[in-house]
């Protein structure tokens, strides 16, 4: 069958593959001083958010994206209070972490304000977080940001975009070494590391490069299925500056209390960890 472009919205990747959804309506666009926003009324997917024509949120399947990014970690940090984000201006990822009673602060560190504003607007049930009163949120370039603390964080999880755009310094060295610097003792930080099958180059040296400043048994990658990313494989990789065998049950809390979720629990953790040949090749 044919698509009427004039009723798809397509991510076309590389200019090889592409994933279309049928929208009801364009209900935003505009450009940001960093990118093009775009949100749409769909029916498959609910409504999805844009980011320079890329699939960044949708009402169907963000919340194995922010269930996988944030639970992972907090059950490897026992008692967190404070916790930095940075990217992640459609505040789903925040609105996991206000869940957690422990937590004191939370800093959303997104570089562009019109995301977050528009998120607010176009997606109040994922945004939500960001109204607690223990979240802040700063615009701000995240690299340029986290540079200033020392031992400041418990958690921190780079909700970014691919390495592109202002994206691109969320993937250097000296950002990976500032995150540890930001670190408290027995801390951890997760970063989203994109699809091991559609973007393996990606994938591999960006965990090569996080175990470079971590070490190679402190920055382990895990997997989800994100159906509207290239690939629906999908990669994070948590990194610790003191702890080693993140799936292992003794060292996570166990968070099947935690309410609402629809993807993590603690035997998906453990699950996640465990990778196929091909990724343990990428990262090899
Ligand atoms: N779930 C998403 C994904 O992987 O497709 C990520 C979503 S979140 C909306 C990504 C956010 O990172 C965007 O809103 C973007 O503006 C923000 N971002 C990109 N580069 C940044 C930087 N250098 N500092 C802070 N935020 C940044």
């Amino acid at each position: 069958m044919r698509l009427n472009k004039k009723e798809w919205f397509t991510e076309a990747f590389e200019n090889q593959t592409a994933f279309s959804v049928r929208y009801s309506k364009k209900l935003h666009a505009s450009q940001s001083q960093f990118q093009q926003i775009e949100v749409f009324q769909t029916t498959a997917m609910g409504r999805v958010l844009s980011l320079d024509g890329c699939f960044m949120v949708t009402e169907k399947d963000s919340f194995v994206y922010h269930e996988m990014i944030t639970h992972p970690t907090m059950a490897m940090v026992s008692g967190a209070e404070s916790v930095l984000v940075i990217g992640g201006g459609d505040g789903g990822t925040i609105t996991e972490l206000v869940k957690y009673p422990s937590l004191k602060s939370i800093t959303l560190c997104e570089i562009d304000a019109e995301v977050v504003s528009t998120c607010r607007e176009f997606f109040p049930e994922i945004s939500r977080g960001l109204t607690d009163p223990r979240v802040r949120v700063v615009c701000s370039d995240g690299a340029a940001y986290v540079k200033q603390f020392t031992a400041e964080f418990d958690v921190i999880l780079i909700d970014s975009t691919d390495p592109v755009g202002p994206g691109k310094a969320l993937y250097e060295l000296e950002f990976y070494q500032s995150v540890k610097r930001a670190l408290k003792e027995g801390g951890a930080a997760t970063f989203q590391t994109e699809s091991p099958i559609m973007m393996s180059e990606v994938f591999g040296s960006t965990v090569r490069n996080l175990r470079l400043v971590f070490g190679d048994e402190m920055a382990q990658p895990y997997l989800c299925v994100i159906p509207s990313y290239p690939g629906a494989m999908w990669s994070f990789t948590i990194c610790s500056v003191d702890k080693k065998d993140f799936s292992s049950p003794s060292c996570c809390l166990s968070l099947d209390y935690i309410e609402g979720l629809q993807y993590y629990g603690s035997d998906v953790q453990k699950a996640a960890f465990v990778l196929p040949q091909f990724v343990r090749r990428l990262i090899a």
